[in-house]
């Protein structure tokens, strides 16, 4: 699949429009707090959105209007969340830089120093974040500076934001704020770039395919 750094025209219509899991959502949240070029795309949809439903013909069934009635207020949520993000900051030496922006930070009960990371092996660490939805799983991985992630294939979605640090997926660098969408096509092996840690969250649905059968074996035991 195409190799993107912003989330994709489908999944970000999926979000304005209120279908998305949990786990799918907060990535998608969390991305646009730190990407302003998504959340033009996501005003420009909403304002198009707005012009279809006014060209509606009149007179909606019950149904339709109870329809649209939840979608409005799941809009008015989803930009609630978005309007109390607190402008995520450029410069990570100065004091008030927040790693974790909101929605995410809520989640996680506060930013990355209270984070209580759990080892995964290899210098790697995680943190699994509890969803109500069943559908996704949700997590921080805290990769070590310079260290590939398992090579590995998916099952289904994965979604991966880049939360501090950096890292290439082959010829693509994935900073802060971009937001890789992997699924069934791709089989690759991330490596955080030198010098930093690079911190992201992932969300996928399945677990992922791994090509070492060590890893293999562990997955299990980690939940990855
Ligand atoms: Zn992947």
């Amino acid at each position: 699949m195409k190799i993107r750094h912003q989330v994709s025209d489908a999944l970000l219509l999926d979000y304005a429009t209120g279908v998305l899991s949990e786990g799918w959502r907060i990535a998608i949240a969390t991305h646009l707090a730190l990407s302003p070029q998504s959340r033009r795309r996501l005003a420009l949809m909403e304002m198009a959105g707005g012009a279809l439903v006014r060209d509606l013909p009149p007179e909606p069934s019950p149904l339709d209007e109870e329809r649209s009635w939840m979608a409005l207020i799941r809009r008015l949520e989803n930009s609630k969340t978005q309007d109390e993000a607190p402008p995520p900051g450029r410069n990570p030496q100065n004091a008030a830089f927040v790693v974790l922006p909101e929605p995410l930070r809520s989640y996680v009960g506060g930013d990355v120093a209270s984070v209580k990371w759990r080892p995964l092996g290899r210098g790697a660490y995680h943190l699994p974040i509890a969803m109500d939805d069943k559908n996704t799983m949700v997590r921080l991985l805290r990769i070590p500076a310079g260290k590939p992630v398992p090579e590995h294939g998916h099952r289904g979605r994965e979604l991966t934001l880049v939360l501090s640090g950096s890292f290439r997926d082959g010829e693509a660098l994935f900073t802060r704020g971009d937001l890789e969408e992997a699924d069934e096509t791709l089989q690759h092996q991330p490596v955080a770039t030198e010098g930093e840690d690079c911190i992201c969250l992932a969300v996928t649905d399945a677990p992922l395919k791994f090509r070492s059968w060590l890893v293999r074996a562990v997955q299990p035991i980690l939940g990855i």
